[in-house]
């Protein structure tokens, strides 16, 4: 090599240099955001290689998601050209360990069975479904004990790779019990089906690692160089299995921070990154301060934010890029006025009539919520509005699985002839109608030439069906009959109905009884639905919207902007991010701070931080002062978070648009009068002849979009206090 750095070293500054230019031993680079981690990880795997130090398949690089694995691979890629032949082993803990395990799988077993090769990996779903016929072997009752909490607690003991055999006492009494047990007899079923479940990835191969040492050897010996990316997220399993493989040659590199561990929640350990000195002795631990994605803003704003924590390693940030704008804060009057301001500005930004701020593509663009019953408003509003969007690590809020379950019975009250709406909830909360009865019911509606909802409510009065279904059917039959009707009178009010419908045919009761962990958040999601009818004037209308939102073509590849949730923007950057919903209850989340109390508040400030620092150019902050949560509208307050942020990097805006001029005299009047209807004090304070108003009408009919129609809302003193915050 010549004495000149090679040309993909010479943008990097001395520390990242120093991290790339040690190569054995370990070594442990701990720095905040954007300081270039991941860029000097992917340089050091070209290093690496073109030291000629190891071959590509002897080189093991772990990231976070498939996403980052894909980025880093085209990155080495540019690095080198084609200069090398072959690719690392680079991927997320579980793709790798299913290319380990496959070697080996004839040594995963129970004495009896043993697993295959050609193993299949259950999703989520098959997990459930065998748990469920587990569950009911054992005559359990499946709504006090339903097979979600089972896998919850199954997924929490493998991420810290306790097997049946070495589940503690304590742990094995869990689920009534009946843990312990269920827990063996799930791993045996697996076993017998050739599959394994995803927590079983790392399990297994770890206790492969540990029982057969030359298995192990062999490992340790391919991998001569170990690299790990979002090391502050790993878990116990993760981290067992990473000691394993580096403990021989000890050439491991990890890259992290502290202050971005956001999944405590899942298991992970950030005490990991913070004990990696004691498990690597004499490592080399290596600083980045230097920041090279942010302005200086964003970076004072997020850094004073996450000073708040305790027990931080602590660390300074500096930047030398060019001041640019600070960290915007806005009040909403509510979550719909927040979308619709946010699309207006997105489309501001793009035309480039922001101060501040060139002509910015689409592409540029990211909203980040703190859960994901958040997307629906910018959904409904962005395809309202054709703004190009599309949804990363999720399915869109109306593929939701609950969602859909909602709107098959919205779909069958409006037209009781939609056979797949029928289908796909007459079971569903179980009615005990299975298989065998929906044959029935279906060669009924054949002989008859009717709808299957017909065809049911015939095979009732014919007695064709009997069992325990019989009865519930019945029921269901006559409560359509009655939501039908309800649906036809002009006067009754179709939200209520929806309300009426989720309760009265069981299915929100259903989500109640689930102690699954997501089972909160879908109920959230059917009370985000309820919320969205509001703006329709009836079911009907709102079934359109959803068919033609639903059916924006997902192939087109145009500029669109990504909305997605903060766990799944670790890592990524994007020049303008939105941060919305910043609300002491939503962010920080009021589950985390009731299951975590103090820790759990950490993290949500933590997932704050990790938020902000996402942004390269500008980071625009919202809340609402109503959302309706819980079924019913409330006055929210602003997150505690945004009273941490330092206010020389904070700059509030006032909210324009809707209610233009007459805003702030509006929320001035309701201020003064708590518990009134707001839309009253709109009207006193002229609101409905205010230039936006008008303008904002002139654009729906320009669209062809429906006005959005308002609900009735109060507001109580306290919130409209803080609120003025926004008006000033
Ligand atoms: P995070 O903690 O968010 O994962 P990170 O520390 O991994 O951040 P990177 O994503 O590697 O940071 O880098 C942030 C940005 O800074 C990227 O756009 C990267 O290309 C750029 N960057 C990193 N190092 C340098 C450098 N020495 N010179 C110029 N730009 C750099
Ligand atoms: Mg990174």
């Amino acid at each position: 090599l010549a004495a000149r750095p090679a040309p993909y070293l010479e943008g990097l500054n001395p520390a990242q240099r120093a991290a790339v230019e040690t190569l054995e031993g370990p070594v442990l680079m701990l720095a905040g955001a954007g300081t270039g981690k991941t860029r000097a990880l992917t340089t050091r795997i070209a290093h690496l290689l073109m030291l000629g130090k190891a071959r590509p398949g002897q080189i093991l690089a772990v990231t976070f998601t498939n996403k980052a694995a894909r980025e880093m691979k085209n990155r080495i890629t540019a690095l080198l050209g084609e200069t090398v032949e072959g690719m690392p082993w680079l991927g997320t803990f579980h793709s790798i360990c299913v290319k380990i395990l496959r070697r080996h799988a004839e040594l995963i077993g129970n004495g009896e069975l043993h697993l295959k090769p050609a193993f299949t990996i259950l999703d989520t779903d098959d997990q459930i479904r065998l748990l469920k016929q587990l569950i009911q072997a054992e005559n359990l009752d499946e709504k006090r004990w339903p097979a979600r909490q089972l896998a919850h607690l199954i997924d929490g003991w493998k991420n810290r790779c306790l097997s049946p055999a070495n589940l503690p006492r304590g742990e094995k009494a869990a689920f009534d019990g009946w843990g312990g047990q269920l827990y063996a007899a799930y791993q045996d079923r697996l076993l017998s089906l050739n599959a394994v479940d995803f927590g079983d990835l790392l399990m297994h191969c770890v206790t492969l690692f540990q029982a057969y040492p030359d298995v192990l050897k062999s490992w340790q010996e391919r991998f001569r160089y170990i690299l790990v990316d979002e090391y502050q997220d790993t878990n116990v399993a993760q981290y067992m299995w990473l000691r394993l493989l580096a403990q021989a040659h000890r050439n491991i590199c990890c890259v992290g921070d502290d202050d971005q561990s956001i999944y405590g929640w899942r298991g992970a350990e950030v005490g990991n990154i913070l004990r990696f000195e004691q498990d690597f002795p004499g490592a080399q631990v290596v600083r980045l301060e230097q920041n090279y994605r942010s302005t200086p803003q964003i970076l004072s704003a997020a850094s004073g934010l996450i000073a708040a924590n305790s027990g931080r390693l602590g660390k300074t940030l500096w930047t030398e890029s060019e001041a640019g704008e600070k960290v915007r804060l806005i009040g909403h009057w509510d979550s719909e006025a927040e979308a619709r301001w946010i699309g207006e500005e997105i489309e501001a930004f793009q035309g480039g009539h922001r101060a501040g701020m060139d002509a910015v593509s689409l592409d540029d663009v990211a909203i980040l919520v703190r859960a994901s019953h958040q997307m629906r408003a910018f959904e409904d509003r962005f395809m309202t509005i054709g703004l190009p969007y599309r949804v990363i690590g999720g399915p869109r809020f109306y593929e939701r699985a609950e969602i859909r379950d909602a709107m098959a019975y919205f779909r069958l009250v409006v037209s009781p002839s939609d056979d797949l709406a029928f289908e796909r909830i007459v079971n569903t909360p179980k009615r005990g109608v299975g298989d065998k009865a929906l044959k029935t019911i279906q060669a009924v509606a054949r002989q008859h030439g009717v709808p299957l909802l017909e065809g049911a409510r015939i095979a009732v009065e014919e007695g064709q069906l009997g069992g325990k279904g019989l009865a519930n059917l019945r029921d269901f039959v006559a409560s359509h009959g009655r939501w039908r009707a309800d649906a036809l009178d002009a006067e009754a009010s179709h939200v209520e109905l929806a309300e009426r419908i989720l309760d009265e045919s069981g299915y929100t009761v259903m989500w109640q009884n689930d102690k699954s962990p997501d089972a909160p958040g879908r109920l959230d999601n059917l009370k985000e639905l309820v919320k969205a009818l509001e703006e329709f004037d009836n079911l009907q209308g709102f079934l359109e919207h959803v068919s033609l939102v639903m059916d924006r073509d997902n192939g087109e590849a145009g500029e669109e902007v990504s909305i997605m949730t903060l766990h799944g923007a670790k890592g990524l950057e994007f020049p303008v991010v939105f941060l919305p919903g910043w609300e002491d209850g939503l962010f920080p989340n009021q589950r985390a701070m009731d299951e975590n109390g103090t820790k759990g508040l950490e993290e949500e400030r933590r997932l704050a931080y990790v938020g902000i620092t996402r942004a390269e150019r500008l980071a625009v902050i919202s809340f609402a002062g109503n959302r309706r949560l819980y079924g019913q509208w409330q006055s929210s307050m602003p997150s505690r978070f945004i009273d941490e942020l330092p206010e020389d990097y904070i700059e509030v805006l006032t909210p324009p648009g809707l209610y233009g001029g007459g805003y702030g005299a509006a929320m001035a009047f309701a201020g003064a009068n708590p518990g009134t209807d707001m839309h009253d004090r709109a009207a006193q304070a002229d609101v409905y002849n205010s230039p936006g108003w008008k303008r904002m009408q002139a654009r729906a009919a320009e669209r062809k979009a429906p006005v959005a129609r308002r609900a009735p809302v109060t507001i109580d003193a306290e919130a409209a206090a803080h609120f003025s915050v926004g008006d000033k």
